[in-house]
């Protein structure tokens, strides 16, 4: 089984349902969905597109990103075309507008800005230096354009060297939030996360509504690279964003900072997601070139636990065939991946379920066990084993339809949904005679099974034993 979970951002080239359904025939194992664009509303829809394809033993994995404090072009209909030595106005705090001049709801804007600095638009593509600027707030900023190029509604701007003075979760944060929440998100992405601080206001939200979605800190900004160990000591799973970070800071010190995420992730046992252009020219193109198929492998090898694919699914010409290579890409990098298990130095949160989760792991490498099967309600101890890279499948066993969907982003996870009985070596046993059924375990194999007491789901994480299969079908290593 590949281990490597493959993230596909969901966009007009891949919604409707027949493209949908080849993203996830062809190994998309989590959907992202980008607030930052369309109303919150319209993507109810969507989520239940993606749910309706499951079936019994897979399940759908929904990451709702949020927009973040990141400034944007407003809207405007069609597209402009931004030539080199063109003078450009753009109007502050202006939502929508149609005209000569370019809109920007930030109101801001004009404060932040004096005569010299550089603004760039669509991850740095195109490049601007400021001229004049109105002064006050709510006013303009003339710009002139030294890199042009095409512009279109909603493009993200960068004002590198700066930190805008925006909430980590606005207006728009909050009502994505509440929507990503209330329909069912799995997994929630904060952007531009700068301090420890930004993630409170989602975490709150999330147990305000009752519920365990975990979150991911989006690293994007160089406040968020210093304060790196205390976002992720705060976060549940940390992503390389690449395409604003690429903007933030010089190009190539990203490479580096992509590898210092890793490990910082790896040392807490983190999922780690990298992002952005890791096979871009798919947008257009039916085949990476060698460059990304590279890139795609290293992330692999330097640790991250999974890989995404943004504009290739969203909104490119070869979405499915996209998918396709990506897993290809990690499957074959896994094969030749030493996986010794990497051991995580900082034992922060569940730390009597991390000493379990680390102690079965060991217990499976000790015994040559085939498997790891770990009772879980909520994900988190599956979460755990994982940060110890175990090398061969886990099987974490739930009664809950959300905490399967959940563990589509953990690598190298299956899940099973059981019932819950009363002995949790009951509930186990149950649940391995399930996988034998469906051939994977093998007379002869033997089994590691990480539980809670009396009850396997629902007690506290306490419990590792070691199971074989006999020829028989009985299981042995039981009281
Ligand atoms: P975005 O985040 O696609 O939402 O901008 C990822 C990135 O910046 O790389
Ligand atoms: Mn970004």
């Amino acid at each position: 089984m590949r281990r490597t979970r493959v993230v596909a951002t969901i966009g007009p080239a891949s919604w409707d349902p027949v493209t949908l359904q080849s993203v996830f025939d062809a190994g998309a194992d989590v959907f992202r969905l980008n607030y930052s664009h369309g109303e919150p509303e319209q993507k109810t829809e969507l989520y239940e597109r993606i749910r309706s394809m499951e079936t019994e033993t897979r399940k759908t994995c929904i990451l709702a990103d949020l927009p973040g404090p990141k400034l944007r072009l407003g809207e405007f209909s069609g597209v402009r075309l931004l030539n080199n030595g063109d003078n450009i106005r753009f109007l502050c705090g202006k939502k929508v507008h149609d005209g000569d001049e370019l809109p920007v709801e930030y109101d801001g804007l004009s404060s932040e800005l004096s005569p010299g600095d550089s603004v760039l638009i669509a991850d740095g593509l195109i490049r601007l230096s400021v001229v004049k600027t109105g002064g006050e707030r709510g006013s303009f900023v003339d710009c002139l354009v030294e890199d042009g190029g095409p512009v279109t509604s909603r493009k993200g701007i960068n004002l590198p060297g700066t930190t805008i003075d925006l909430p980590a979760i606005g207006e728009k944060d909050k009502l994505a939030l509440d929507h990503a929440l209330k329909t069912g998100a799995d997994w929630i992405a904060v952007s531009y996360v700068r301090s420890a601080e930004d993630l409170r206001p989602a975490k709150d939200a999330v147990k305000a509504a009752g519920l365990h979605t975990p979150i991911i800190a989006k690293i994007e900004h160089p406040a968020a690279l210093k304060n790196l160990h205390s976002i992720l000591d705060t976060a549940d799973a940390v992503m390389v964003a690449r395409g604003d970070l690429g903007v933030e800071i010089p190009l190539e010190r990203v490479p580096l900072a992509q590898q210092m995420i890793i490990d910082a992730g790896l040392m807490r046992g983190m999922v780690v997601i990298v992002a952005t252009q890791m096979l871009e020219s798919m947008t257009l193109n039916p085949r990476p070139t060698r460059a990304e198929v590279s890139d795609v492998s290293t992330a692999i090898r330097q640790g991250s636990t999974a890989v995404m694919l943004s504009g290739e699914t969203a909104s490119g010409n070869h979405p499915v065939a996209a998918v396709e290579t990506m897993t290809r890409i990690a499957t074959a990098t896994e094969e030749g991946l030493d996986s010794s298990g990497g051991t995580p130095g900082v034992l922060s949160k569940f730390r009597s379920t991390r000493a379990v989760a680390h102690a079965g792991v060991e217990l499976a490498r000790a015994s040559g066990a085939k498997h790891i099967i770990v009772a879980t309600q909520h994900g988190n101890a599956p979460r755990l084993v994982t940060g110890y890279r175990p090398d061969v499948v886990v099987t974490a066993v739930t009664d809950r339809i959300r905490a399967a969907r959940r563990m589509n982003l953990l690598p190298g996870v299956q899940s099973v949904i059981v019932e819950e009985h009363e002995r949790g070596s009951q509930t186990m046993q149950n649940a391995i005679r399930m996988i034998a059924e469906e051939g994977s375990i093998k007379a002869g194999d033997r089994i590691v099974a990480i539980s809670g007491s009396p009850l396997a789901m629902r007690g506290a994480t306490s419990t590792v034993r070691l199971y074989r299969m006999e020829a028989d079908g009985s299981i042995s290593g039981t009281e």
